[in-house]
């Protein structure tokens, strides 16, 4: 099963921003499905890590359908907030995974840390585990990142999450600003996603 060249592969994402960006990645001869096909809610998140978090949802997503399935596991690190929000950067959306909460969030922390952070570089980078897994049994676990900076405030309407705060290196536009098809190509799904097509 797990030689043959895939045909069918579950995304295991219920962020639409992600599964967007993972279908669109994948090679037009692999049918994929998405868990809402399913009715799928998404398990417990109880790593301590991206990898880990990663495998739990692809071995999770696979043993509920079936199906050989990628997901991903995602968020932002900050330096100056000690890597917060980290693996919670989900959480800090609240529970309706609302991005400008999350987004005020990391304005407050800022404030809270230091009240002219403004004139700082905030360096930070997201980070991606991709991992690929049928029923119990990983194939492969891959991560990407991409390096750049939080932008003074939230600037684009593009894309999902913290896009309109994060500046990619060498850039001078926020990721919320970028058309889709510029950003997927620098970001770090596409980073990791680039180390596991091998496998696919
Ligand atoms: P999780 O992987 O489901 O725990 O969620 C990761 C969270 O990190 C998302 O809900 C977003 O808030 C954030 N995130 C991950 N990747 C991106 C991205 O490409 N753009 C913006 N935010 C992202």
């Amino acid at each position: 099963m797990l030689n043959k060249k895939i045909k069918k592969l579950l995304i295991g994402t219920n962020n639409k921003g992600k599964f967007k960006e993972i279908r669109d990645l994948l090679p037009k001869n692999i049918k994929s499905y998405s868990t809402s096909k399913f009715n799928l809610k998404s398990p417990l998140e109880s790593g301590k890590s991206f990898k880990e978090n990663s495998l739990i949802k692809s071995r999770y997503f696979s043993k509920k359908t079936n199906l050989i399935c990628l997901a991903d596991d995602s968020g932002l690190e900050i330096d100056f907030l000690n890597k917060k929000p980290g693996i919670y950067s989900a959480r800090w959306g609240g529970r309706k995974s609302d991005f400008k909460k999350a987004i005020k969030r990391v304005y407050t922390e800022l404030k809270k840390k230091n009240k002219s952070w403004k004139k700082k570089k905030i360096r930070a980078r997201f980070i991606c585990a991709l991992s690929l897994s049928y029923l119990n049994q990983k194939i492969a676990c891959e991560i990407g990142k991409v390096e750049g900076h939080i932008s003074h405030q939230p600037k684009g309407k593009n894309g999902f999450g913290y896009d309109p705060i994060f500046i990619p290196l060498h850039k001078k536009k926020t990721f919320g600003e970028m058309k889709s098809s510029v950003k997927y190509k620098l970001d770090h799904r596409y980073k990791a996603f680039k180390k596991i097509k091998k496998f696919l």
